[in-house]
This record gives C-alpha cells, structure tokens and sequence, in this order.
C-alpha cells in the first residue's frame, strides 16, 4: 500500500520550504517535492535588501541555505521530480511525478512562477549562447562585454545593476518611455555611468553562426530598425530577458479556480477544493515577494494541520 503523506508540497520555493518548516514541526508527514533546484525564483538574485533581517550580503542563496536547513531539521522529507499531473477529486489527492505517483490527504500548490519568453525570431536557439534569463547565473561570461537588458520592471532594472560589474556597458531595451520599476531602483539605474536605455523598443530577431552575434531592434514609434552586429574582438554579447513571470499552474487549471491564470486562494490559503491550498507567488495577490511567500506558506500549513484535524 502506498503512503499517504499528511502533506505533499509541490515547489520547493520560499512559499514551499516555509510551508515545510510549519508543517514538519508540527509533526505532520510531509513531502516536498521540487522539479528544479530547492530555492525558487530568488536562487537568481545575488542580492536581497528587502527581506527582513537580511542587512548585508544576503544572496538568494544564502537565505535559501538556511531555510532548507530549517526544514530538514523538522523531519521534512524533499523529493526531486516534476509533478505532472493531478486528481484533486478525491479525498486523498493524487499527484503523478515523471519518478513516482504520490498520495496525500492535503495538497500545498507552491510552484510559483517562471520566466516569460519575448517570443522574437531567434531567441529560443540562442538560449544559453547569448540569451539569458538569469544574471546571477550567466553575467560572468560577457565579462567586458556589451549586455542588453530587456524589461522596465524591478527584476530588469535591478539585474542591469548587477550586471555593470561584469560588462563593459548595460543597455535597458524597453517597450515605453517610463520604466515600471520602483522610483529607487530606477534614481539607481539613471545614475549608473554604465547603464544607457533604448526608449519604446523592442527586439525584432537575434541571428548568429552558433553563438549570438547580430540583433535587430525595432523603434516601436517610429518603425525605425537598428542593427547591432558584435565586433571581431568581441565576438558576441548578451542578451538578458526580464519581461516578467508566469505562474506555473497549467497542472491545475480543470480542477481550480484561476484569476488571470493565477491560483484563487483566501486569505487561509484555501482553493476551490477541500484540502488543497495555494501558497506564494501562485496566488491571487498583491504583492510577490519573498516575505509574502513564506508568510502564505506558514498560514497553508497550519490551515491543512487545521483540515487534517478534521478528517479524524
Ligand atoms: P518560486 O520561487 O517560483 O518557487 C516555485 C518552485 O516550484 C520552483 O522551484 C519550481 O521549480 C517549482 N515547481 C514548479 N512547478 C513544479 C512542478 N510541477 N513540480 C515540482 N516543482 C515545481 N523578492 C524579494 O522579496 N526580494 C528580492 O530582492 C527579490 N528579487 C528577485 C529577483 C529576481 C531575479 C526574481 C525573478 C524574483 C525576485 N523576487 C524578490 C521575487 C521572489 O523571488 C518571489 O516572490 C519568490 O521566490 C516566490 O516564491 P514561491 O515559493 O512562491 O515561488
Ligand atoms: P514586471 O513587473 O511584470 O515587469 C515586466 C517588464 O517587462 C515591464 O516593464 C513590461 O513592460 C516588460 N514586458 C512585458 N512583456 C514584454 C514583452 N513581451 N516584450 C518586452 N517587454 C515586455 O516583472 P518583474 O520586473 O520581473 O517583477 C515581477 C515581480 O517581482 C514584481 O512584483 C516585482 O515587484 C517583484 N520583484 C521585486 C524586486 C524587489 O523588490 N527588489 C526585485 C525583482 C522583482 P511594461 O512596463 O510596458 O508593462
């Protein structure tokens, strides 16, 4: 007979490993499974100035490290596999993974979101050789080199920060005149010698013999296109794309309600269905941030603690 776990999570992200924490010092048999990498979204940030009590040299990775630790420590048990589909119909909910088939009385839905495409000609077969989606990742190879930053949100604006200190200038692509990043960041960014913008553009193809070396960007306003085509010595140049997220909830969109395609959940975490709850960036909400995603992942696990309690 297979296991039927008290909780399963399904992200090992922020929301994910603060519900874990909740419920495995509650005793509860919990499971966390993560397709990727435990940590989420903020693995890609070298630096967090806004989570309280990070004061300095806090990188995603760093704060990640500890809460796995936390987890673990309350006997939480973490799988790696993909969750690729769901019955939630039934009183024990069923998730079926690439590796194995899981059970559990209470589902927590943490998969968070994931990175959008531009969709422009070319960019999914320089993925890896010239485009990226992560700077904390990939900055360290176009060391001197020029970088695009696609994007006017917080992510485009704080990643072209950070990405001054390997490349030789940092130009922001951005489809308006104003940028949607908080006015901080922004005096930051303006200020920045390195950083230029390239006002109501956008990328129209990237082109290139194995490795990226000519775009095309077109002038939303005026039609006009430029071409910009990487020097012999240089050889290539980057191309970060930060046009926002998506959330990852293609799995449950026959069984939950969804709101623009993000998980409907109340302010208990709880879904359309008994025993399923819906934590962190996956949510409805107004504000996606770390400290939100691991205060809904507190307030889930003690909302399935509550619903388990009730099945006896
Ligand atoms: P996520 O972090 O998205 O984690 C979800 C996890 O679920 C992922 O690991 C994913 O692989 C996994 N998953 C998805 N589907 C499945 C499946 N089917 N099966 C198994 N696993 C699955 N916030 C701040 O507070 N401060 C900052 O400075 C900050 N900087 C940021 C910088 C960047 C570049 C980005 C992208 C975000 C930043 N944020 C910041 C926002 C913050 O990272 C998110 O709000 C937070 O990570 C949300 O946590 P989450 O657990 O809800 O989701
Ligand atoms: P975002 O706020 O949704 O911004 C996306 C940006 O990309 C916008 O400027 C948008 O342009 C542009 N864009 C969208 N689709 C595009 C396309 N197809 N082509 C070209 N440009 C496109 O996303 P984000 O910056 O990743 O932020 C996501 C969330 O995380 C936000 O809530 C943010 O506050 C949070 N976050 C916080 C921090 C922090 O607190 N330090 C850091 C990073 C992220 P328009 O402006 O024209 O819409």
């Amino acid at each position: 007979m297979m296991k039927v776990y008290d909780v399963v999570i399904i992200g090992g992200g922020p929301a994910g490993l603060s519900a874990a924490l909740y419920a495995g010092r509650a005793t509860l048999s919990t499971l966390l499974i993560e397709k990727e990498q435990v940590g989420g979204q903020i693995m890609m940030t070298s630096e967090i100035e806004n989570y309280p009590g990070c004061v300095e040299e806090e990188s995603g990775a760093t704060l990640i490290d500890r809460m796995k630790k936390q987890a673990a420590h309350f006997g939480v048990e973490t799988i790696s596999d993909e969750i690729t589909e769901v019955d939630l119909s039934q009183k024990v909910k069923v998730l079926k993974g690439q590796q194995e088939t899981y059970r559990a009385k209470s589902i927590i839905i943490a998969s968070g979101a994931a990175s959008k495409r531009l969709g422009c000609e070319g960019e999914e077969q320089f993925i890896g050789r010239g485009v990226s989606y992560c700077a904390t990742c990939d900055a360290s190879f176009f060391r001197g080199l020029d970088v695009f930053v696609v994007g006017g949100g917080d992510t485009a604006v704080e990643e072209a920060l950070f990405l001054t200190k390997f490349a030789r200038k940092v130009s922001i692509i951005h489809r308006r005149d104003q940028l949607r990043a908080a006015k901080s960041i922004q005096e930051k960014a303006k200020k920045n010698p390195k950083i230029d913008f390239m006002w109501d553009s956008a990328i129209e193809s990237l082109s290139g013999d194995g490795i990226l070396e000519k775009m095309v960007i077109k002038n939303l306003k005026t039609g006009e296109k430029t071409e910009y085509i990487a020097s012999p010595e240089d050889m290539t140049f980057g191309v970060f794309v930060f046009v926002g997220y998506a959330p990852n909830t293609a799995l449950f969109k026959e069984e939950l309600e969804l709101e623009n395609g993000y998980i409907k959940a109340d302010d208990m975490m709880k879904t359309s269905i008994d025993g399923v709850f819906a934590a962190g960036d996956v949510r409805v909400k107004s504000l996606r941030q770390v400290v939100t995603a691991v205060s809904d992942g507190a307030i889930g696990a003690v909302q399935a603690e509550k619903y388990i309690d009730s099945l006896e």
